[in-house]
C-alpha cells in the first residue's frame, strides 16, 4: 500500500518531529504532532478515494498518494471492461437485428417448452408477442403437429402445417437442436412454394397427357400399317391419317418453346426494339385469319391510328394471330371478326371482336393459365394447344400491356390489350433513333 512518496512523506515528517523536539525539547509533543499530520492526510486521501469510487471510470485524481498506483490500476482494467462489455453489446445488437429483419419467425425455447425469446416475424407469422416469452410455447399454439415438433416427440425434424391464422396458409417448421436443452423452432410460410410446386407438376403432367393423345394415335396408325397386308392406295390413306397428330405435336412443341423463351428471357433491350407497323401487320394476320376460315368467316379490319408500336415483331405477330385464330376457332360459321387498330386516351388499343361461343364469367380469372380450356375436347377438335393465352399474356407484358377479355355465354368475346405512349411512335420517322 505504501509508494516511494509515502515513504519519503513519513521520513521528512519523523525528520521535521526530530528537529522540532531537539529545538523545543518536546520530542513526545513533536511526534504526536507529526502523527497527527500524518493522520490527517491519510484521511483527506481516503475521502478522495471515495468521491473517485463513485464514479470509478473517471481518471483518479493525481493528489491520491498512497492510492494513486492502485486506483490507476482500478481504472485502466475497469475501463478494458467497459469496452468488452461495449463491444458484446454491440455483437448482441447485430446479431438481434439479423434475427428481427428475418422474414422467418425464429423462437427459442427452453427445455421446459417456454418461450426464451422470439424474433418479430412470430409475431406475423404464428402471432407470437415479446411479452409472450416465459410462457409455455403450447399453450400460445394450439397446432399439435407444430407442438409435437417443438417437444421432439416426432422424429422429423420438419413438419408442415395449417397456418393457426389463416386456413388457406401452409407453414413449415424445423427444430435445431442448442445447448441446455434449448432449441431453435424456425417457422416459414410455404404456401407460395407449394403452389410453384403444384403448377410444376401439373404442368409436367399435362404435357406429357397432351403429347401422349397424338403419339397413341401415331402407334396405332404405325401398328396397322405393320400388321396388316394393305394395298398402296389404303397404305397412303393412313399415312395421309398421320399428318393431324404430328402437326397438332409439332404446334404444342412450338407453343411450349415459345412460351419458355418469353418467360425465362428478360424484359427486351433496346437493340431488340424496332417500330411495328400495326398495318402491316393486321393485313398478315388478317391474310392468314382468312385461309384458316376458309370463307366461313368475314373479317374485318379496321386500322384507325397510325402508331406503330416500339417492340419485338414476330413475338407481337405470334400474340395476335393467337387471338384471331382464337376468333376463327371459336366463332360458328358466318360469324364476323373485327380486328381494329385506334387510339384511345394515352395509347393506343388493339382489339378483335368476335361473335363466337364466348367464355363463361367464372372461366375468366383463369383463361390465360397454361393448357386451361373452358372446354378440352372443343380446344382439341379445333387443333388448340392450350397454351395459346398463355402466350398472349406473356408477349404483352413484355410490352407493358396487358390482356383484357369482355365475353358473354353464346355472344361472342373482345380480347384487347392497350398500349401505352410511352411504347409507341407516331412520327411515322421509321429512321428515327427508339427512346426508350
Ligand atoms: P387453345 O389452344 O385451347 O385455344 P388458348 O390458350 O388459346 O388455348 O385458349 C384457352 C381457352 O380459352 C380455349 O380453350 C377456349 O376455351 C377459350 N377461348 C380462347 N379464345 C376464345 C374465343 N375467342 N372465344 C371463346 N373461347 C375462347
Amino acid at each position: 500500500m505504501f509508494n516511494g512518496q509515502d515513504l519519503l512523506l513519513a521520513l521528512a515528517l519523523a525528520i521535521t518531529a526530530l528537529f522540532f523536539g531537539w529545538l523545543t525539547d518536546e520530542f513526545g509533543w513533536s511526534f504526536f504532532l507529526a502523527l497527527a499530520a500524518w493522520t490527517g492526510m491519510q484521511f483527506r486521501e481516503q475521502r478522495r478515494l471515495d468521491i473517485w469510487s463513485r464514479h470509478p471510470l473517471r481518471r483518479p485524481d493525481n493528489d491520491l498518494l498512497s492510492w494513486q498506483a492502485i486506483s490507476n490500476r482500478l481504472f485502466r482494467s475497469l475501463k478494458q471492461a467497459r469496452n468488452r462489455t461495449h463491444n458484446a453489446i454491440d455483437g448482441l445488437q447485430a446479431l438481434r437485428m439479423v434475427t428481427e429483419t428475418l422474414p422467418d419467425a425464429a423462437i427459442v425455447l427452453r427445455a421446459n417448452g417456454d418461450i426464451d425469446d422470439l424474433n418479430e416475424a412470430a409475431g406475423r407469422v404464428l402471432n407470437l408477442q415479446h411479452k409472450d416469452r416465459g410462457q409455455s410455447l403450447a399453450a400460445l399454439v394450439r397446432q399439435p403437429e407444430f407442438i409435437a415438433l417443438a417437444r421432439a416427440k416426432i422424429d422429423d425434424d420438419l413438419v408442415e402445417f395449417t397456418s393457426p391464422l389463416n386456413e388457406s396458409v401452409r407453414l413449415e417448421a424445423r427444430r435445431v437442436q442448442m445447448a441446455e436443452g434449448r432449441s431453435l423452432l424456425l417457422v416459414r410460410d410455404v404456401t407460395e412454394l407449394n403452389r410453384l410446386l403444384s403448377m410444376r407438376q401439373d404442368f409436367i403432367a399435362n404435357v406429357s397427357h397432351e403429347l401422349r393423345t397424338p403419339l397413341t394415335v401415331i402407334v396405332g396408325y404405325i401398328e396397322t400399317l405393320l400388321s396388316e397386308d394393305l394395298d398402296r392406295a389404303t397404305t397412303l390413306e393412313l399415312i395421309e391419317k398421320l399428318r393431324s397428330p404430328t402437326t397438332r405435336m409439332r404446334a404444342l412443341v412450338d407453343d411450349l418453346l415459345l412460351l419458355t423463351r418469353l418467360e425465362s428471357s428478360p424484359n427486351p433491350g433496346r437493340d431488340e426494339l424496332s417500330f411495328v407497323d400495326l398495318r402491316t401487320l393486321i393485313k398478315a394476320i388478317a391474310n392468314d385469319g382468312n385461309a384458316l376460315s376458309a370463307g366461313r368467316h368475314r373479317i374485318i379490319s379496321s386500322i384507325e391510328s397510325d402508331a406503330m408500336v416500339i417492340g419485338i415483331e414476330h413475338e407481337l405477330l405470334s400474340a395476335f394471330l393467337n387471338l384471331l385464330t382464337n376468333a376463327v376457332r371459336y366463332s360458328p360459321d358466318g360469324g364476323e371478326i373485327e380486328v381494329r387498330w385506334t387510339d384511345i386516351d394515352g395509347g393506343a388499343r388493339f382489339s378483335i371482336s368476335d361473335q363466337g361461343i364466348g367464355i363463361p364469367a367464372e372461366h375468366l380469372s383463369r383463361i390465360t393459365e397454361r393448357f386451361y380450356r373452358v372446354d378440352l375436347a372443343k380446344s382439341r377438335v379445333r387443333g388448340g394447344t392450350g397454351l395459346g393465352l398463355a402466350i398472349v399474356k406473356h408477349v404483352l407484358k413484355r410490352h407493358n400491356s396487358e390482356l383484357q377479355i369482355v365475353s358473354e355465354l353464346n355472344n361472342g368475346s373482345t380480347f384487347y390489350c392497350d398500349i401505352p405512349e410511352s411504347q409507341l411512335n407516331r412520327t411515322s420517322d421509321i429512321s428515327q433513333e427508339i427512346n426508350t
